[in-house]
Protein backbone atom coordinates (compact mmCIF):
# COMPACT_ATOMS: atom_id res chain seq x y z
CA UNK A 1 0.00 0.00 0.00
CA UNK A 2 2.20 2.73 0.77
CA UNK A 3 1.32 6.03 2.74
CA UNK A 4 2.95 9.57 2.42
CA UNK A 5 2.03 12.68 4.10
CA UNK A 6 2.48 15.89 2.48
CA UNK A 7 3.54 19.13 4.18
CA UNK A 8 0.12 20.74 3.82
CA UNK A 9 -1.41 17.64 5.90
CA UNK A 10 -2.62 15.25 3.61
CA UNK A 11 -2.45 11.87 3.51
CA UNK A 12 -1.57 10.55 0.07
CA UNK A 13 -1.98 6.53 -1.30
CA UNK A 14 -3.62 4.15 -3.61
CA UNK A 15 -6.94 4.54 -1.29
CA UNK A 16 -7.40 7.50 -0.05
CA UNK A 17 -9.67 9.83 -1.14
CA UNK A 18 -9.87 13.59 0.24
CA UNK A 19 -13.76 15.20 1.39
CA UNK A 20 -12.47 18.03 3.48
CA UNK A 21 -14.28 19.94 5.62
CA UNK A 22 -13.32 23.23 6.65
CA UNK A 23 -14.98 25.14 10.19
CA UNK A 24 -14.77 21.84 11.94
CA UNK A 25 -11.23 22.38 13.79
CA UNK A 26 -9.29 24.45 16.02
CA UNK A 27 -6.41 25.24 13.99
CA UNK A 28 -2.64 24.52 13.89
CA UNK A 29 -1.44 22.42 16.12
CA UNK A 30 0.72 24.07 18.10
CA UNK A 31 4.68 23.59 17.44
CA UNK A 32 5.75 20.21 19.07
CA UNK A 33 2.11 19.32 20.73
CA UNK A 34 0.99 16.72 18.57
CA UNK A 35 2.31 13.22 20.04
CA UNK A 36 -0.93 11.00 20.14
CA UNK A 37 -3.17 8.90 18.14
CA UNK A 38 -6.20 8.50 19.03
CA UNK A 39 -8.85 5.15 17.23
CA UNK A 40 -12.22 5.07 17.64
CA UNK A 41 -15.57 3.24 16.14
CA UNK A 42 -18.23 5.55 14.32
CA UNK A 43 -21.07 3.03 15.46
CA UNK A 44 -22.06 2.87 11.99
CA UNK A 45 -21.88 0.65 8.91
CA UNK A 46 -20.63 2.62 6.41
CA UNK A 47 -18.33 4.79 4.88
CA UNK A 48 -20.30 7.22 3.52
CA UNK A 49 -22.63 7.39 6.07
CA UNK A 50 -19.64 8.26 8.62
CA UNK A 51 -18.41 10.98 6.15
CA UNK A 52 -21.19 12.66 5.33
CA UNK A 53 -22.10 12.47 9.01
CA UNK A 54 -19.02 14.03 10.18
CA UNK A 55 -19.56 16.59 7.53
CA UNK A 56 -22.02 18.19 8.48
CA UNK A 57 -21.83 21.67 9.79
CA UNK A 58 -24.08 21.02 12.80
CA UNK A 59 -22.75 18.16 13.88
CA UNK A 60 -19.53 19.47 16.59
CA UNK A 61 -16.96 16.54 15.70
CA UNK A 62 -14.85 16.01 13.55
CA UNK A 63 -12.16 13.43 12.49
CA UNK A 64 -8.58 13.45 10.32
CA UNK A 65 -9.31 10.46 8.85
CA UNK A 66 -12.06 7.61 8.30
CA UNK A 67 -11.32 4.10 7.71
CA UNK A 68 -13.51 2.61 5.71
CA UNK A 69 -14.18 -1.31 6.01
CA UNK A 70 -13.08 -2.38 2.59
CA UNK A 71 -9.02 -0.59 4.10
CA UNK A 72 -10.05 2.59 2.03
CA UNK A 73 -9.18 5.99 3.81
CA UNK A 74 -11.18 9.30 3.65
CA UNK A 75 -9.54 12.05 4.93
CA UNK A 76 -11.55 15.25 6.29
CA UNK A 77 -9.60 17.19 8.54
CA UNK A 78 -5.26 18.36 7.20
CA UNK A 79 -3.33 16.50 9.49
CA UNK A 80 -1.50 19.89 10.37
CA UNK A 81 -4.87 20.87 12.35
CA UNK A 82 -6.92 20.20 15.53
CA UNK A 83 -9.69 18.13 14.96
CA UNK A 84 -12.51 17.34 17.33
CA UNK A 85 -12.92 13.60 18.29
CA UNK A 86 -12.07 13.74 21.35
CA UNK A 87 -14.31 15.61 23.60
CA UNK A 88 -13.53 16.00 26.91
CA UNK A 89 -10.98 14.13 27.62
CA UNK A 90 -7.71 13.41 29.74
CA UNK A 91 -4.50 10.92 29.21
CA UNK A 92 -1.29 11.12 30.88
CA UNK A 93 -1.76 14.58 33.27
CA UNK A 94 -3.10 16.31 30.38
CA UNK A 95 -6.69 17.08 29.33
CA UNK A 96 -8.28 18.41 26.10
CA UNK A 97 -6.62 15.27 24.09
CA UNK A 98 -7.43 17.21 20.52
CA UNK A 99 -4.69 19.92 21.10
CA UNK A 100 -2.06 16.35 20.99
CA UNK A 101 -3.32 13.87 18.69
CA UNK A 102 -4.23 13.03 15.44
CA UNK A 103 -8.32 10.73 15.40
CA UNK A 104 -8.98 8.25 12.86
CA UNK A 105 -12.15 7.10 12.99
CA UNK A 106 -13.19 3.41 11.62
CA UNK A 107 -16.10 2.14 10.51
CA UNK A 108 -17.32 -0.81 13.13
CA UNK A 109 -21.05 -0.62 14.91
CA UNK A 110 -19.45 -0.94 18.31
CA UNK A 111 -21.50 -3.35 20.98
CA UNK A 112 -24.41 -5.21 19.78
CA UNK A 113 -27.35 -6.90 21.27
CA UNK A 114 -28.38 -10.75 19.84
CA UNK A 115 -31.77 -10.86 18.62
CA UNK A 116 -32.83 -14.09 17.53
CA UNK A 117 -30.87 -15.60 15.11
CA UNK A 118 -28.40 -12.03 14.09
CA UNK A 119 -27.83 -8.85 16.34
CA UNK A 120 -28.80 -5.27 16.34
CA UNK A 121 -26.43 -2.57 16.66
CA UNK A 122 -28.06 0.73 18.76
CA UNK A 123 -28.47 2.29 15.74
CA UNK A 124 -30.82 -0.57 13.98
CA UNK A 125 -28.34 -2.33 12.24
CA UNK A 126 -28.55 -6.26 11.51
CA UNK A 127 -25.48 -8.52 12.29
CA UNK A 128 -24.98 -12.03 11.48
CA UNK A 129 -23.41 -14.50 13.90
CA UNK A 130 -19.72 -14.25 11.20
CA UNK A 131 -19.71 -10.60 12.01
CA UNK A 132 -19.95 -10.71 15.58
CA UNK A 133 -17.22 -11.62 18.29
CA UNK A 134 -18.20 -11.94 22.33
CA UNK A 135 -15.06 -10.18 24.12
CA UNK A 136 -14.77 -8.27 27.49
CA UNK A 137 -14.20 -4.47 27.05
CA UNK A 138 -10.57 -3.18 28.78
CA UNK A 139 -13.15 -0.61 31.23
CA UNK A 140 -15.86 -3.81 31.90
CA UNK A 141 -16.09 -6.67 34.11
CA UNK A 142 -18.18 -8.62 31.87
CA UNK A 143 -18.44 -10.13 27.79
CA UNK A 144 -20.60 -9.06 25.79
CA UNK A 145 -21.38 -8.90 21.95
CA UNK A 146 -19.09 -6.60 19.47
CA UNK A 147 -19.07 -5.64 15.42
CA UNK A 148 -15.72 -7.18 14.09
CA UNK A 149 -13.40 -5.61 12.59
CA UNK A 150 -12.45 -6.50 8.82
CA UNK A 151 -8.42 -8.01 8.14
CA UNK A 152 -8.42 -5.13 5.41
CA UNK A 153 -9.71 -2.78 8.11
CA UNK A 154 -6.78 -3.81 10.71
CA UNK A 155 -4.07 -4.01 8.44
CA UNK A 156 -4.92 -0.67 6.96
CA UNK A 157 -4.89 1.12 10.15
CA UNK A 158 -1.68 -1.14 11.12
CA UNK A 159 -0.28 0.78 7.95
CA UNK A 160 -1.83 4.14 8.34
CA UNK A 161 -0.26 4.57 11.77
CA UNK A 162 2.95 3.14 10.75
CA UNK A 163 3.36 5.91 8.08
CA UNK A 164 2.22 8.37 10.75
CA UNK A 165 4.56 6.95 13.45
CA UNK A 166 7.74 7.53 11.04
CA UNK A 167 6.26 11.10 10.07
CA UNK A 168 5.16 12.34 13.57
CA UNK A 169 6.57 12.23 17.12
CA UNK A 170 4.49 10.03 18.10
CA UNK A 171 4.11 8.77 21.53
CA UNK A 172 0.95 7.14 22.33
CA UNK A 173 -1.39 5.56 20.75
CA UNK A 174 -4.38 4.96 22.80
CA UNK A 175 -8.47 4.45 22.30
CA UNK A 176 -11.73 7.12 22.94
CA UNK A 177 -12.05 4.66 25.62
CA UNK A 178 -8.93 5.34 27.58
CA UNK A 179 -8.97 8.99 27.07
CA UNK A 180 -12.72 9.13 27.72
CA UNK A 181 -13.45 5.98 29.85
CA UNK A 182 -16.16 7.22 31.28
CA UNK A 183 -18.46 8.11 28.37
CA UNK A 184 -16.72 5.72 25.72
CA UNK A 185 -16.11 2.60 24.42
CA UNK A 186 -14.46 2.99 21.28
CA UNK A 187 -12.68 1.33 19.17
CA UNK A 188 -13.59 -2.00 21.88
CA UNK A 189 -12.33 -5.07 22.49
CA UNK A 190 -13.02 -6.26 18.53
CA UNK A 191 -10.07 -3.87 17.90
CA UNK A 192 -6.44 -5.19 18.94
CA UNK A 193 -4.87 -2.13 20.02
CA UNK A 194 -2.30 -3.50 22.60
CA UNK A 195 -1.04 -5.49 19.56
CA UNK A 196 -1.12 -2.02 17.78
CA UNK A 197 1.04 0.08 20.10
CA UNK A 198 3.13 -2.90 20.75
CA UNK A 199 4.52 -3.45 17.47
CA UNK A 200 4.74 0.52 16.77
CA UNK A 201 6.08 2.11 20.06
CA UNK A 202 8.00 -0.57 21.40
CA UNK A 203 9.90 -1.00 17.86
CA UNK A 204 10.83 2.25 17.58
CA UNK A 205 11.72 2.87 21.29
CA UNK A 206 14.01 -0.29 20.84
CA UNK A 207 15.47 1.29 17.57
CA UNK A 208 13.56 -1.35 15.35
CA UNK A 209 12.74 -1.04 11.74
CA UNK A 210 9.28 -0.31 12.10
CA UNK A 211 7.51 -2.28 9.41
CA UNK A 212 7.95 -6.14 10.10
CA UNK A 213 11.58 -7.29 8.73
CA UNK A 214 10.12 -8.66 5.45
CA UNK A 215 12.90 -7.61 3.42
CA UNK A 216 15.48 -8.67 5.88
CA UNK A 217 13.90 -12.21 6.19
CA UNK A 218 15.91 -15.63 4.91
CA UNK A 219 14.05 -16.21 1.26
CA UNK A 220 12.33 -19.30 3.65
CA UNK A 221 10.43 -17.02 5.52
CA UNK A 222 7.12 -15.93 4.45
CA UNK A 223 4.31 -13.69 6.35
CA UNK A 224 1.15 -14.75 7.80
CA UNK A 225 -1.58 -13.21 9.51
CA UNK A 226 -3.82 -15.40 12.48
CA UNK A 227 -6.84 -16.15 11.62
CA UNK A 228 -8.08 -17.24 14.89
CA UNK A 229 -9.68 -14.71 17.23
CA UNK A 230 -6.92 -15.12 19.75
CA UNK A 231 -4.11 -17.76 19.36
CA UNK A 232 -1.74 -18.64 21.97
CA UNK A 233 2.02 -18.24 21.38
CA UNK A 234 4.33 -20.79 23.36
CA UNK A 235 7.61 -21.31 24.15
CA UNK A 236 7.66 -25.37 22.08
CA UNK A 237 5.77 -26.50 19.82
CA UNK A 238 4.00 -28.02 22.06
CA UNK A 239 0.42 -27.42 23.75
CA UNK A 240 1.42 -28.36 27.24
CA UNK A 241 4.40 -25.52 26.79
CA UNK A 242 4.08 -22.65 28.06
CA UNK A 243 2.85 -19.36 26.70
CA UNK A 244 5.38 -16.48 26.11
CA UNK A 245 2.61 -13.91 26.27
CA UNK A 246 -0.83 -13.01 25.78
CA UNK A 247 -2.66 -14.59 23.08
CA UNK A 248 -2.05 -12.63 19.61
CA UNK A 249 -5.47 -11.19 18.66
CA UNK A 250 -7.30 -11.63 15.24
CA UNK A 251 -5.24 -9.99 11.95
CA UNK A 252 -1.93 -9.81 13.79
CA UNK A 253 0.83 -10.47 11.25
CA UNK A 254 3.26 -13.16 11.94
CA UNK A 255 6.76 -13.83 10.26
CA UNK A 256 6.63 -17.57 10.05
CA UNK A 257 10.20 -18.76 10.67
CA UNK A 258 9.97 -22.70 10.48
CA UNK A 259 7.39 -25.31 10.54
CA UNK A 260 7.21 -28.75 12.36
CA UNK A 261 4.24 -31.32 12.72
CA UNK A 262 1.37 -28.83 12.57
CA UNK A 263 2.91 -25.91 14.21
CA UNK A 264 5.15 -22.95 12.83
CA UNK A 265 7.78 -21.11 15.00
CA UNK A 266 6.44 -17.09 14.56
CA UNK A 267 8.10 -13.73 14.68
CA UNK A 268 6.75 -10.49 16.45
CA UNK A 269 8.23 -8.66 18.92
CA UNK A 270 8.85 -12.04 20.83
CA UNK A 271 9.67 -15.61 19.10
CA UNK A 272 7.17 -18.29 19.87
CA UNK A 273 5.05 -21.51 18.69
CA UNK A 274 1.83 -21.62 17.26
CA UNK A 275 -0.92 -23.96 16.30
CA UNK A 276 -0.30 -23.93 12.26
CA UNK A 277 -3.99 -24.55 11.49
CA UNK A 278 -4.91 -21.19 13.12
CA UNK A 279 -2.26 -19.23 10.38
CA UNK A 280 -3.66 -17.95 7.16
CA UNK A 281 -1.35 -16.19 4.12
ZN1 LIG B 1 -14.70 8.09 19.60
Amino acid sequence: MGFSIADDGLLQGDKVTHELVTGKDSGNFEPGQLDMIVMHYTAGTTLSGAVSHLAKPHVKASAHLVLGRDGSIVQMIPLNRKAWHAGRSEYANRTGINQYSIGIEMVNAGPLKRAGSHFVSLYGGRFDEEEVMEAVHRNESGARHWHIYTEAQIMCAFELCGALVERFNIQYIVGHEEVAPQRKTDPGPAFPLDTLRDQLLLSRSENLPLTPVVELAPPATRQARVSASRLNIRELPSLNAKTVRDPLPHGTRVTVLKQEQGWAKVRLEQEGWVKEDYLEG
